[in-house]
């Protein structure tokens, strides 16, 4: 599925230079589940850019499925990324004019899919995260947690591939936390996707089948035979 290879990432801002990622080698399988942990500045969302294809690399390669992301033209990038990739942040990033299922429906938009089948998959997804009741509600009419649900909605109605988590329960409190946790391990159990998320939750990271620590932009991987 994702094969990293020799990939770096240096930023420059005026005269400084920060190499995020320094020599990142790294295979990941269909439905494999990583969690990647370190310390602050490390380069973990760098490193989920990179998956993402949010961004692209210094140097190196970053194959997924034969594709290598880092050389792909805009055009062909962005239809890889909203056909196969789900995103959740730390910050939901939702629509603050649009309804929960409207959010989730802006998945579908570039795939083509018509709006009355956009309607009612976004219905599905929400119910799927307990939101069946709040369709219609904006954003600011909803919690932090149920953002974040609303926000793993859309990540996932487009059935994708891969789903790429940094620290999606960062902005919320405990109790929250572990509600949001959960939903995104039912996921992760249930749609058999590639999972790659950022979390200092030490539950999570003892269910991942690898625990990546990124720390100065090199990796260490640790096989965690008992998930
Ligand atoms: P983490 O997610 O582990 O906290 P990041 O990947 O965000 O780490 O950052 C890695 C390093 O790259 C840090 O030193 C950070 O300051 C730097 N960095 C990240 N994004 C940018 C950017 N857009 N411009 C300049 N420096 C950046
Ligand atoms: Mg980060």
């Amino acid at each position: 599925m994702y094969e990293l290879r020799g990939v770096t990432k240096r930023y420059v801002r005026g005269k400084d230079a920060v190499q995020a990622l320094d020599g990142i080698d790294l295979t990941i399988g269909d439905g494999d589940r990583l969690v990647v942990q370190g310390p602050t500045g490390g380069g973990k969302s760098t490193l989920l850019q990179m998956l993402g294809g949010l961004d692209r690399p210094t140097s190196g390669e970053v194959v997924l499925d034969g594709i290598d992301l880092a050389i792909l033209s805009e055009a062909r990038l962005t239809r890889v990324r909203s056909e196969h990739i789900g995103f959740v942040f730390q910050s939901f990033n939702l629509i603050p004019t649009l309804t929960a299922q409207e959010n989730v429906e802006t998945a579908l938009v570039p795939l083509g899919v018509r709006a009355a089948e956009r309607r009612a998959r976004a219905a599905e997804a929400l119910e799927s995260v307990g939101l069946g009741e709040r369709l219609t509600h904006l954003p600011g009419e909803m919690s932090g947690g149920q953002q974040q649900r609303v926000a793993i909605a859309r990540a996932l109605v487009k059935r994708p591939k891969v789903l790429l988590a940094d620290e999606p329960t960062g902005n919320l409190d405990e109790s929250t936390r572990d509600e949001i946790m959960d939903v995104l391990e039912r996921m992760w159990k249930e749609h058999g996707l590639t999972f790659v998320m950022v979390t200092h939750d030490s539950a999570l990271a003892r269910k991942a089948s690898r625990l990546v620590t990124i720390r100065q932009g090199r990796i260490t991987v640790e096989e965690n035979t008992g998930a």
